[in-house]
């Protein structure tokens, strides 16, 4: 197997260099058990944002800064080289965990295929050329007497699409037009006999299908590959890895209370109001009403609690105030308070248990009785509707919201609600409860001079 090296043209030697890789074999590196997963989380963070633009329905420029911006805070590494080997090793892992199911390929394919058009349209036009011919792309230039003879066909596509005349020594490639369906549909290309002719700054159109097809096939052989064999081989090491890569939450550690420090339990019913995301208020509205929660419910509002900064002796006594119409004080210290305590590390192994991510609430099945999990992929339509009027979301947001929804897109559909609410913007997205609270009291501190 092979690394691809770079191709950027270096002044000294006149060899044309570029570091976009197209990834045709896994390199033959010794990879560190750690590094296979850090390296695979970082690429993970630049597809999962690339996700959330699209989602967001970013336009094709403001996608090209994203593309730099999260390439840049993730994979960068001020050797080349070892930023060539981190994109290689890093793509290879994310093609062992994503290519396990059809739904996980899909997404995989489409958030590759993306990182890599912006990448590629990033590279020189001699860059360009140079990738194209090492990937062995079959297209070879128009020649000068080929390109006389269309020259003036060429310039009434160009001139539809307002764009100047092709030079003289502009490039065109020759290749079959099935082959850059997204340019025939936009009618941006000249086609005869079957071909399209493809003007240099149209190139990656070409290149990207070739890439797509490439990666597509390869999954699908990897997943033979991972159902035949490495998931057995790698039991006890790799195939643990990378069956939580998929699910693992990529943000920061709300364990401890972060910048807006103690919240004391005479505050709690306000910053409900103010600050909760609906899983939380969903879970405080319930508690107060049925003076009880399951066992998930309690876990997903008591840790998320610890994590905006309710004490532990806090904790015990907002739980034994809101169980004491059902709950006897004696039964509430046999049967709750030590889950309690444990989740503050102060029972059983004392590990510090931390607030659930989105992720995580959003991949639970509540059952009958329960109230935990995320409230735009479990409520009904109309519980849903109900619950963001109650938050004070204005009509039309509540149909921004819902489009969302029904796209499974859970994340941006709280991160809809949150502008909504706070009129203001959230560009990172939302990722975690604990973020929502923490971002929300931000808004308000900004507008009030004071939280809460
Ligand atoms: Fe809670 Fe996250 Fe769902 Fe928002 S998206 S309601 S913060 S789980």
């Amino acid at each position: 197997m092979e690394v691809f090296q770079s191709h950027r043209k270096s002044s000294s030697n006149n060899v044309i260099v570029s570091i976009l890789p197209f990834y045709r074999s896994a390199p033959p590196l010794e990879v560190r058990l750690e590094d296979f997963e850090f390296f695979a989380m970082d690429r993970l963070r630049v597809l999962k944002g690339i996700s959330d633009g699209l989602c967001r329905g970013k336009k094709p420029e403001e996608m090209e800064k994203l593309v730099v911006d999260l390439w840049k805070a993730n994979m960068r590494h001020p050797q080349a080289v070892e930023e060539v080997n981190k994109d290689i090793i890093s793509h290879f892992v994310l093609r062992l965990v994503y290519c396990r199911t059809e739904e996980l390929r899909k997404w995989f394919l489409s958030m590759e295929t993306t990182l890599f058009r912006h990448r590629f349209r990033l590279e020189s036009s001699e860059a360009q050329r140079a990738l194209m011919s090492e990937f062995k792309l079959p297209y070879k230039a128009v020649s000068n007497a080929e390109f006389e003879s269309v020259k003036d066909k060429l310039g009434q596509v160009a001139r539809s699409m307002g764009q100047n005349l092709p030079a003289a020594d502009a490039i065109f490639y020759k290749v079959p037009f099935e082959e850059v369906p997204d340019l025939v549909s936009g009618r941006r290309v000249f086609i005869h006999k079957g071909h399209a002719y493809v003007a240099m700054n149209q190139v990656v159109s070409l290149v990207v299908t070739q890439f797509r097809s490439y990666i597509s096939k390869a999954l699908i052989l990897t997943n033979r590959k991972w159902t035949s064999t490495i998931r057995e081989q790698e039991k006890d090491r790799l195939t643990p890895i990378v069956e939580a890569l998929c699910t693992s939450y990529l943000g920061p550690d709300y364990s401890q209370p972060q910048e807006f420090g103690e919240i004391s339990i005479k505050d709690i019913d306000q910053v409900a109001k103010t600050s909760f995301p609906l899983c939380m208020r969903h879970l405080f509205e319930k508690v107060k009403e049925d003076h009880h929660l399951k066992h998930g419910g309690r876990m997903q509002l008591g840790l998320f609690l610890k994590g905006v900064g309710l004490k532990l002796d806090d904790a015990l006594a907002f739980w034994k105030a809101e169980f004491a119409p059902k709950v006897s004080a004696e039964r509430f210290d046999k049967e709750y308070a030590y889950n309690i305590r444990h989740n503050y590390g102060r029972e059983g192994k004392r590990t510090d248990y931390t607030p659930y991510s989105c992720q995580k609430i959003i991949s639970v099945t509540p059952g009958i009785g329960d109230h935990h999990g995320c409230p735009y992929r479990h409520f009904s339509e109309e519980n849903l509707r109900a619950a963001l009027v109650r938050m004070g979301v204005s009509s039309r947001a509540v149909e921004d919201v819902m489009d969302k929804v029904h796209n499974r897109h859970y994340q941006l559909a709280c991160t809809l609600t949150f502008e909504a609410v706070h009129g203001s913007s959230c560009d990172a997205g939302i990722n975690h409860p604990n973020q929502y609270f923490i971002d929300s009291q931000r808004v308000l501190q900004s507008k009030n001079g004071s939280v809460a």
